[in-house]
């Protein structure tokens, strides 16, 4: 009999399995807390129980866990991981350290942001970015998502993954239910708090919707991109479903916590979203609305038909933001030596 991988169980399936055991209830508890606080590999690691019931359990069950097929360091001290699923697809997660700021250097303000993707490959098609290229191949498991943190974080002791981006390979709204059930285990399994989970999507409307009630206290980013629907259309297909007047309207409703603000990733193009009356468009499109604006200069890659605007045009664009009193930062790209970068994750499949 094919042993149950205990990994792959929601909490209610996990009660279940120790039900039909015939173990007391609070054997789930101990499970939920050695798989995903102490993050054991193997039932056998779980000393808290019993030699007989781990031999037992042993019999049944197992945890299943990605395999780390390369680890890339960057010059940057970004590191990307490649992992292999149990089917042989595999995707990326990447791992972006900060340091303190200085005279804090104890370790207790450093940051580690970790990656993760939510599909291999992705089906929307954005003309800049790698993975759209590569296409939609096949959502991810709750626990495939989860396990990508749960890996990176045994790699990387004694240091501690402090933020996670849904940021990798993937559309995570076209996978809300998987998603929304891993951001579960993300925060009650592992606490791990919302509030340092960040999910960004490319603008799906009614994901957007609904996301409020399957994943409540998470943090919204979009990738907005382009300040006119003609240019949105052109370099993201999904605008000619969900329009910018759509997406700001429902991005309006999105309830907000106290002082958390919902953060625009923008790609600057040379020569096509990068003028200064698109950084104006971009004023008045957000004007009301409690936003962050990342400008990420594009990464080039071959093929891509897109270049970087020069570091005074990003410069420029971002003091017309800020000229407004828009909160408004440049992402410098980190690992671009390893292809780490935003719109870099396809080396699996190259
Ligand atoms: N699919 C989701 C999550 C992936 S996030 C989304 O699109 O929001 C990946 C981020 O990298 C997005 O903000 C995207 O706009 C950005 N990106 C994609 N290709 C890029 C490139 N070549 N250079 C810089 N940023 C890129
Ligand atoms: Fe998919 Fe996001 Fe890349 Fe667009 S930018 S193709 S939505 S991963």
């Amino acid at each position: 009999m094919a042993l149950i991988d205990l990994k792959s169980l929601d909490k209610a399936s996990l009660e279940e399995f120790v039900k039909k055991e015939r173990l007391p209830a609070f054997r789930a508890r101990q499970l939920i807390h050695w798989i995903y606080e102490k993050n054991v590999t193997g039932v056998g690691d779980i000393t808290e129980f019993s030699k007989p019931l781990r031999e037992k359990l042993a019999g049944k069950a197992r945890i299943s866990g990605l395999a780390v097929k390369k680890r890339f360091a960057s010059e940057d001290g970004t590191e990307k991981y490649l992992l292999e699923l149990e089917d042989g697809n595999q995707v990326e997660c990447v791992l972006i350290g900060t340091e303190a700021p200085p005279g804090e250097e104890d370790g207790s303000r450093e940051k580690f942001t970790l990656c993760v993707s939510s599909q291999v490959g992705c089906a929307m098609g954005c003309r800049f970015c790698l993975t759209g290229e590569m296409g939609f191949i096949r959502d991810l498991r709750p626990h495939e998502i989860v396990e990508q943190a749960l890996c990176v974080q045994r790699l990387i002791q004694p240091r501690k993954i402090t933020n996670i981006v849904f940021m990798g390979m993937g559309e995570p709204l076209n996978n809300l239910a998987n998603v929304a059930e891993a951001l579960r285990r993300l925060t009650e399994f592992m606490r791990f708090s919302g509030r340092r989970i960040t999910l960004s999507t490319s603008g799906i409307v009614p994901g957007i919707l609904e996301l409020p009630r399957s994943a409540p206290s998470v943090n919204l980013a979009v990738s907005l991109n382009a300040t006119t629907d003609e240019v949105r259309s052109r370099i993201m297909p999904v605008n000619r479903k969900y329009g910018l007047a759509a997406l700001l309207k429902a991005l309006r409703q999105f309830p907000l916590s106290g002082r958390s603000r919902i953060t625009f990733e923008y790609v600057l193009l040379g020569g096509v979203n990068d003028s200064d009356e698109d950084a104006a468009r971009l004023i008045k499109l957000l004007r009301g609305l409690p936003a962050k604006v990342n400008l990420i200069p594009f990464n080039a890659h071959e093929g891509a038909g897109f270049s970087a605007p020069s570091p005074e045009r990003v410069l420029a664009f971002q003091k017309i933001l800020t000229d407004a009193r828009m909160t408004a930062f440049i992402r410098k790209s980190k690992g671009t030596d390893i292809l780490a970068a935003c719109g870099q994750l396809k080396a699996a499949y190259m």
